[in-house]
């Protein structure tokens, strides 16, 4: 059984120095536990934020002990009512080869329903962040304008291709690389998509966006959140999901220059985690899982094989090596 610790926190971008991959006793799962045998890892930005010593929404992860992160395997032994051998759960348990999990922190998952991963991902924690912080957190309804960055990520991805199939006027998103802005016109049907190495975000976007934005899915921050502010039509809507430039820094980034333009627009920004809006899954599965399943919103994964890749695959996240959610199989 191999886990990944966290040795020291991080300055900057993590260097693989500050983590170690240890080999560790298979866990006993005690009374109303299972042992599960990880078969899937998430790798997520969220997780630069766990290794700081910095108060936030969740505890930073602990020196010399394994991390956590969201996974998908199989039980092996089980201790627990309800679960059994053989069957699929998804749990919090990540980094590790093998968990011992209380069955009331395992949710059961169909693996003849759908790929095991997509519980990571579409299907998961990064869908049910689209569809929350789209519909509730920036209230888009029918004729919005819509710009995401992040586009060609997990997330961003998604919210696109939820706001074209809700009737947004015109769906606009912003990534890293030629081959992502391709993908995101040709395949998951953006109406216009820049790649922000290309030029100030601020200008391909008043470029792709001539009549405005109504709402703002913000997954990056720093230029992209002042191009948005500069682009944002009357009673817009900006819905802050991430930050991910600034996430490695190591001192405070300027805020957007323009926030002024927020009072002659009546515009509103707001912060949102996904924690809070798990009422909404559901609905959430009810109305994506058949456009998944129908192929009308797709979806990629970029999987990295290997325990002993489990590190590499969590700086490509930060890197931009995904396209959609990045994923370890074991
Ligand atoms: P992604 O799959 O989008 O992966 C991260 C992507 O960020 C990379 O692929 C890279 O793509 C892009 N990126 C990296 N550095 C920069 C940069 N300096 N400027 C612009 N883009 C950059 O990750 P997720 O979909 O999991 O997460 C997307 C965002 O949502 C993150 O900010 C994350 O923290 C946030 N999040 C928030 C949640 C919440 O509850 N509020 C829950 C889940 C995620 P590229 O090649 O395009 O640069």
């Amino acid at each position: 059984n191999r886990e990944w610790h966290l040795l020291s926190r991080p300055v900057g971008w993590p260097k693989p120095e500050d983590f170690a991959l240890v080999e560790a006793e298979v866990p006993t799962p005690g009374e109303g536990q299972v042992l599960v045998r990880n078969k899937y890892l998430s790798v997520d930005p969220y997780m630069r934020g766990r290794m700081s010593a910095a108060k936030s929404y969740v505890a930073p992860f602990e020196l010399g002990k394994v991390m956590q992160g969201g996974a998908v395997g199989e039980v092996v032994e089980s201790n627990a009512e309800g679960i059994a051998v053989g069957d699929h759960v998804l749990h919090f348990f990540g980094w590790r080869e093998y968990a011992a999990v209380d069955a009331k922190h395992a949710v059961k998952v169909d693996a003849d329903a759908a790929p095991l991963s997509t519980y990571l991902g579409v299907l998961g924690m990064t869908g049910l962040t689209a569809y929350a912080g789209l519909l509730r957190t920036a209230a888009f309804k029918e004729g919005d304008a819509v710009f995401v960055s992040g586009a060609a990520g997990a997330v961003g991805s998604q919210v696109g291709q939820i706001a074209r199939l809700k009737g947004a006027s015109r769906v606009i998103g912003s990534a890293g690389s030629d081959e992502k802005v391709k993908l995101l016109v040709e395949e998951y049907g953006f109406d216009a998509a820049f790649n922000y190495k290309n030029g100030p975000v601020s200008g391909q976007l008043r470029e792709a966006a001539p009549d405005g934005v109504d709402v703002y899915f913000d997954n990056v921050g720093g230029d992209h959140l002042e191009a948005a502010i500069g682009s944002l039509n009357q009673g817009g809507r900006i819905a802050v999901c991430g930050m991910i430039s600034v996430y490695n820094n190591t001192e405070p980034a300027p805020g957007p220059r323009n926030l002024a333009r927020l009072i002659q627009t009546r515009g509103r920004i707001e912060g949102f985690l996904v924690g809070d809006h798990y009422d909404l899954q559901p609905q959430f599965v009810q109305e994506v899982g058949p456009w998944v399943a129908s192929g009308q919103l797709k979806y990629r994964e970029t999987v990295v094989e290997g325990i002993e890749n489990n590190l590499e695959a969590f700086l490509g996240v930060l890197r931009g090596d995904n396209t959609g959610k990045m994923i370890v199989k074991l």
